[in-house]
């Protein structure tokens, strides 16, 4: 897959002076046109094993919006791969731009319910599918598994290289990317923000994937806004007001749910004073057009 490098960059404002708080931004959202972001990194290790293990074709799943879907249909695309996006909720008339584009990718989309995707994990239903459309390489529903975490951990060995920060900022959905981070950079504090409501089941779910017991992390889980993908007027102003001042674009499901809990976190004086605060921008910017504002 083609990787374009990525690197930080500060952060400037009156704000951000007088708190005495050096914020950098680690744009990850450059890193490829479509592929953006932590997906990325989730997918370089899956995609990988799936074509040394012979497979020709990928499945996984997602919701209408998703960035994992999109990021998979254009790896799949770019490698040779077939693939088959298993989408939530039934079949609209009209395809929204994220999943316009996964068929432009040529993924086949099949749609099922609500109910039946809560199965996504379960043997038997996995069996059907392959019964459906033959045999493929499973990549679950954001990514995330041994492979995501693996490439993950590399991307931070990447940051840690250049960077020097006492934090590290992210934004949690499945929590796969975190634990990669949390797994590499034991020297640091590394702070998840949930993009999710009732996030505090991801504290279980980031332990399950450490190498051993590191105790240097936190999730956040009261910037969620309502939910996923749920978003309130106070967001809508906050992304506006950011992307003024800082010119740098941020999406409404994740990276702008991070970014609005630094500033709060900054501003209750929550990070030790003078110290180095790295974000990460994660992409996701492709799902903007689903939001109007
Ligand atoms: C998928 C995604 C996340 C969440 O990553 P997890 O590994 O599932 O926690 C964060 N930010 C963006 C932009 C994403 O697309």
């Amino acid at each position: 897959m083609i990787y374009q490098q990525t690197s930080a960059q500060r952060l400037k404002s009156p704000f951000l002076s007088k708190a005495g708080i050096s914020l950098r931004i680690w744009r990850e959202d450059l890193n490829h046109p479509f592929i953006s972001g932590n997906k990325w990194w989730k997918l370089k290790y899956n995609l990988e094993t799936a074509g040394k293990e012979g497979h020709n074709q990928l499945l996984t799943f997602g919701g209408a919006y998703s960035n994992h879907l999109y990021a998979t249909a254009a790896a799949a695309h770019e490698l040779g791969f077939k693939s088959i996006g298993i989408v939530r909720g039934e079949k609209q008339p009209d395809l929204n731009s994220t999943l316009a584009f996964c068929e432009s990718k040529g993924m086949h989309l099949h749609y099922i319910s609500r109910e039946q995707y809560r199965e996504k994990n379960s043997e038997a239903y996995i069996q059907s599918l392959r019964d459906q459309f033959g045999e493929f390489y499973l990549i679950p529903e954001g990514g995330t598994n041994s492979m995501a975490i693996k490439g993950c951990e590399e991307w931070a060995r990447q940051i840690e290289e250049v960077e020097d920060f006492d934090y590290l900022c992210l934004p949690v959905g499945t929590s796969g990317t975190m634990a990669g981070m949390v797994n590499q950079l034991s020297d640091k504090t590394i702070v998840g923000f949930s993009a999710l409501k009732g996030g505090d089941f991801l504290q279980v779910e980031v332990q399950k994937w450490l190498k051993h017991d590191i105790r240097n992390w936190q999730i956040r889980t009261e910037y969620h806004f309502g939910g996923y993908a749920k978003v309130k007027n106070e967001l809508l102003d906050f992304i506006i007001d950011f992307e003024r001042e800082y010119q740098i674009p941020i999406d409404p499901v994740y990276t702008s749910k991070m970014m609005y809990g630094v500033f709060d976190l900054i501003q209750q004086k929550a990070f030790k004073p003078d110290s180095k605060v790295l974000v990460l921008h994660t992409g996701g910017l492709q799902g903007r057009a689903g939001f109007n504002f």
